[in-house]
């Protein structure tokens, strides 16, 4: 049987799991997932893309936002508005049960791993789901109104601000969370989902040793591209890669993964730069359509990557 190790941000990440957990074995299967989205709120510890990778899988996230719990109410929120609290991000009723939960254990000293294991056995998923470290990591955007921390960026300023640069703090003194490094090792493929390079996949390798790890096993990883038509599928990878002064197109995503990666999962309307991302970057390039739109895209597309990325060696 095939195993495969993801690196994972959210929502682009969580749909292609989706398909990925449908043609392998659920158990083969070890989603990396990253905490720079981390942060807390009215005193709870939130990881949004954990969350949203969870409740994919289980089948109970909500289809109309891809993140947050279906059919669960804002009236939580609404009250907390009311009393003057913090209401920019938005947490549904049930899902603030699972940040009580966590936060609850975190307290209590448990690590991030542990409770995201505990709390993903418990909606019987199958698959392993691992925070890439339990230490504090935090992606810090600095923009044209200067530093922000990454969910003031994305969610309260709707990502609506210029950026310059990208740091991760406690990147450089995090380690990796128990199972990753052996997950990547003994993984027969890795794949980098098609999520945003810089605010999900570069946060994930800055903890020390991860990047030279994938780098390493280059012919057995492939990377997905999130930029289909020079465009991204939602969210500011377009923006960032243009202000950042990539080019927008998935070449200028290529260029990024050319180190680590040796296959290029390219959509059908950027066949045309196959070419040019082969010459440059030396990755084998697959052509196929990346649009995950339901479960038989999802799947087609997982079943093609890890094709291409066995076929890569
Ligand atoms: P976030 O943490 O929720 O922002 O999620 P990710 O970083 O995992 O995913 C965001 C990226 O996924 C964006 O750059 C999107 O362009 C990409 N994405 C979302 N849906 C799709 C899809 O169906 N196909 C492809 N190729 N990319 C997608
Ligand atoms: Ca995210």
């Amino acid at each position: 049987m095939t195993s495969a190790a993801v690196l994972a941000g959210g929502v682009g990440a969580a749909r292609f799991l989706d398909g990925l957990v449908c043609v392998l074995a659920p158990g083969d299967v070890t989603a990396i997932v990253n905490v720079g989205d981390d942060m807390e709120w009215a005193g709870l510890h939130i990881s949004p893309d954990l969350d949203t990778v969870t409740y994919t899988l289980a089948g109970l996230v909500n289809p109309e936002t891809g993140w947050g719990l279906t059919g669960e109410s804002r009236r939580t929120l609404d009250r907390l508005s009311q009393l003057g609290g913090p209401d920019w991000f938005m947490i549904g009723d049930l899902d603030l049960a699972t940040h009580l939960y966590r936060t609850h254990r975190l307290s209590q000293g448990e690590p991030l791993s542990a409770i995201t294991r505990d709390l993903t056995a418990r909606l019987g998923l199958q698959c392993a789901i691992t925070p890439v470290t339990d230490d504090r990591l935090r992606t810090v955007v600095e923009t044209d109104n200067g530093e922000l921390a990454f969910q003031d960026y994305f969610v309260r300023r709707r990502a609506a601000d210029r950026v310059h640069s990208l740091r991760f703090d406690g990147a450089e003194s995090a380690r990796p969370a128990p199972r990753v490094v052996e997950a990547l090792d003994e993984c027969d493929v890795i794949v980098i989902a098609p999520s945003n390079p810089f605010l999900s996949i570069d946060p994930l390798l800055s903890v020390p040793g991860l990047r030279e790890l994938v780098a390493t096993n280059r012919s057995r990883v492939a990377a997905v591209s999130p930029i289909i038509g020079g465009a991204a599928v939602k969210g500011p990878a377009a923006d960032i890669l243009q202000s950042l002064g990539h080019d927008v197109s998935a070449l200028g995503v290529a260029r990024l993964y050319a180190d680590l990666a040796g296959v290029f999962v390219l959509d059908e309307a950027d066949a045309p730069l196959a070419a040019a991302i082969e010459e440059e970057t030396a990755m084998r390039v697959v052509v196929m359509p990346t649009l995950m739109t339901d479960s038989e895209a999802k799947q087609a597309l997982a079943e093609g990557t890890l094709r291409a990325a066995l076929n890569a060696g």
